[in-house]
């Protein structure tokens, strides 16, 4: 399937105010979601979204009073964290910059919503004080931008944000039966003592553990 996704530009200006725009961003985030990104392409997705929306949400919070402009966002980088959706690093020594970082796991086909409201919510941070966090006035910005731009920002992310990929979990359990599959992080009851437990989809006890080691893990001798 020839895929050239970052062909797809964003519209410009205050899209996001009005519903056939907001339609529009998450229509072309989705169409550069499909498929399995690159990270370069990733970083590319989030660069262009904070160019779509950044204007229009550094416009709502100044005229609202809660910040005079957003940040210069020096760094946009993709992470490999799953614990962490995105973060907005501000240094101490130059308050005007920022650096942003999302998770890469954000990214997958069906999930232009919660990576756009990602994205809303660490454009917040990049405008509002270094010390705010999620204090009153980032509760008041995401009333505000929810409000406006019809999004979604909350405080801590829904889980459903971050896709459950293999590559994520430690623990493998498979039915021998039936071959349903289940994923762990650690090793819990079921992981320790399989034998004890029957599969919900066939009704056999017959589950097999095995260790999945990623790339990473090994590299870390884990
Ligand atoms: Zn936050
Ligand atoms: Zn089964």
């Amino acid at each position: 399937m020839p895929l050239d996704p970052q062909n797809e530009a964003f519209p410009e200006g205050g899209v996001l105010l009005s519903k056939s725009g907001r339609c529009e961003v998450l229509s072309v985030t989705e169409k550069r979601l499909a498929g399995e990104l690159l990270l370069w392409e990733k970083r590319l997705l989030a660069r262009d979204l904070i160019g779509a929306i950044g204007p229009v949400i550094e416009k709502i919070l100044r005229e609202a009073g809660l910040s005079a402009r957003l940040r210069k966002i020096v760094s946009v980088r993709i992470t490999r964290g799953v614990r962490e959706y995105g973060s907005c690093n501000i240094p101490r020594a130059n308050e005007a910059e920022c650096r942003l970082a999302f998770s890469g796991h954000l990214f997958f086909a069906g999930n232009a919503a919660a990576l756009i409201d990602v994205v809303a919510h660490e454009l917040l941070h990049a405008c509002l004080p270094s010390r705010e966090g999620h204090g009153e006035k980032f509760h008041r910005g995401m009333a505000l931008l929810n409000e406006a731009l019809g999004l979604h920002i909350e405080v801590y992310s829904e889980k459903t944000a971050i896709r459950q990929s293999e590559a994520l979990y430690r623990y493998k359990v498979v039915c021998a039966a039936c071959g349903n599959q289940f994923y762990y992080l650690r090793a819990g009851a079921v992981v320790k003592h399989p034998s004890r437990y029957r599969c919900a989809k066939c009704g056999k006890n017959a589950f097999k553990v095995c260790r999945i080691s990623t790339a990473g893990n090994e590299k870390n001798g884990t």
